[in-house]
């Protein structure tokens, strides 16, 4: 099929590529930090002394519709804060691509137009 605009098509390219990239490493969750005191009676999280932490948490509503979620472990934190911050940068891209998916598709229908009235397309 032909391109129906050929302005469109440098910026969808774009996108499409930034959604591939995006799509590498997007995680779905929200973040959150918590504090926590641990397993030993005798620590100082269990009398005035600060918890334990902040330990990341990502929390997702699971396939159920059950929100679930993880603790992300100290060395990967920041990978993960950018794989969700991914995640919501890829969901605006897809708005972006939906956008222009939807102009293409108006183009196109009014190309078929006149093929539609005789039946073929
Ligand atoms: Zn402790």
């Amino acid at each position: 099929m032909k391109e129906p605009n050929p302005k469109l098509e440098p910026q969808r390219e774009l996108l499409l590529h930034e959604i591939q990239q995006l799509a590498r490493r997007a995680l779905f969750g929200s973040i959150s930090q918590t504090y926590r005191t641990c397993g030993n009676p005798g620590c100082r999280c269990h009398r005035d002394g600060p918890k334990h932490g902040p330990h990341l948490y990502v929390s997702y509503r699971g396939s159920k519709g059950k929100t679930t979620g993880y603790y992300v472990p100290r060395a990967i934190q920041e990978e993960v804060r950018q794989s969700v911050a991914a995640w919501h940068q890829l969901q605006d891209y897809l708005q972006q691509i939906s956008d222009l998916n939807k102009q293409r598709l108006m183009e196109i229908s009014h190309r078929k137009k006149r093929t539609f009235a005789t039946g073929s397309s």
